[in-house]
């Protein structure tokens, strides 16, 4: 059964957020000392989640991606993917992580059926890293990028958000890097998402200026026509090499978006930057049944009209997005908890 928002996007990927914990504190994350963590009760448990991702999947949702906070913070992670492998109804089941813990559950994630793995990297030097993320952990992260690149996954992806002033200057480092392992880089514009306190569109290298960056150094790029509601733009290099580019800053991608979001207890979000969300918790831990859930969940997705990054990019943008205090009062509007 397939259902429609106001714009008729379908319902077809579902990003789950297993913990709003990390253990990195990334500047155009998590750049406070303090932070409000969600209530240990609250966290649903991977019963719980199994229960909701399936009224997801008989809506249509084929796509799940696990992501935090750091999801291999959750403990017995790949208990949860076993269980959603085993759905025929998931077509493509990824995880997102900053790869510090990767190398040690690599094996475990592999044999319990998990299809896709997604690192966030975004530089190759280790005093740039301890830097932006306030952990030494770069070798622990580069060596969990081995061992997953060595484990067989249907894909691997490095994902880079790339700063003005910061990291500009390791495009091709960071491209030829992704080739020697056999992943996919993509670069993401530095978006202003709730957390990201630090922000300003001075620090945004846009897609125009990777792009052109990249063109000096290999030449003509060839963007590659494919019909995706995937958020990546793709490229390829005339020696053949593909990346993509998630500009979600200068160049939305509302029109196709087709995700919806799942924090770590169970709050439902329409859209990356939405100001407020569906508790299914709630309903859940009442005893909702798998039809009701459903009723709930295709009734709020008729409904839904959001489009935030094109709203955010039409907005003048003078502020963060959402102040400190309100990040203080309510954790689901931190990029962290909602999972990116
Ligand atoms: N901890 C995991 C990780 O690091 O991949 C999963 C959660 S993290 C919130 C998911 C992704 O969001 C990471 O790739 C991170 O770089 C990205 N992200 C966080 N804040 C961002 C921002 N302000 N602009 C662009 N991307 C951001």
């Amino acid at each position: 059964m397939e259902v429609l928002d106001r714009f008729a996007r379908p319902l077809r990927s579902l990003r789950v957020s297993v913990t709003d914990r990390c253990n990195l504190r990334c500047q155009y994350c998590m750049p406070e000392t303090d932070y409000a963590w969600l209530p240990r009760d609250s966290v649903l448990t991977f019963e719980e989640i199994a229960v909701l991702v399936d009224a997801f999947t008989d809506l249509g949702v084929d796509r799940v991606r696990l992501t935090g906070g750091e999801p291999l913070l959750r403990r017995d992670l790949p208990v949860l993917v076993e269980r959603l492998a085993a759905r025929p109804s998931i077509r493509d089941l990824a995880l997102t992580t900053n790869g510090v813990l990767l190398a040690q559950s690599v094996t475990d994630l592999a044999s319990a059926g998990l299809h896709r793995i997604t690192v966030s990297l975004d530089t190759l030097d280790p005093a740039r890293f301890e830097a932006l993320t306030r952990f030494d952990e770069h070798a622990a992260v580069l060596n969990g990028i081995e061992r997953a690149a060595a484990a067989g996954f249907s894909s691997l992806k490095l994902d880079t958000v790339v700063i003005r002033g910061f990291n500009e200057d390791e495009l091709v480092p960071m491209l030829e890097y992704a080739r020697g392992i056999g992943a996919e880089l993509r670069f993401i514009e530095y978006m202003d998402v709730g957390g990201a306190t630090r922000w300003s569109p001075h620090a945004v290298c846009s897609r125009a200026d990777i792009l052109s960056q990249l063109e000096a150094q290999y030449g003509p790029i060839a963007p590659l026509h494919e019909k995706s509601s995937a958020p990546a733009d793709r490229f390829r290099l005339a020696d053949g090499l593909v990346f993509g580019i998630i500009a979600s800053t200068t160049a939305p991608f509302c029109a196709d978006c087709d995700r919806a979001r799942l924090t770590a207890d169970g709050m439902w979000l329409m859209c990356l930057y939405a100001r407020a969300g569906t508790d299914l918790r709630r309903p859940l831990r009442a005893g909702a049944d798998g039809e009701e859930l459903r009723r709930l969940v295709s009734t709020v997705w008729a409904s839904r009209a959001d489009r935030g990054a094109e709203e955010r990019l039409s907005a003048e943008r003078q502020a963060t997005l959402i102040p400190v205090a309100a990040l203080r009062k309510d954790a689901h509007l931190e990029m962290h908890t909602r999972g990116g």
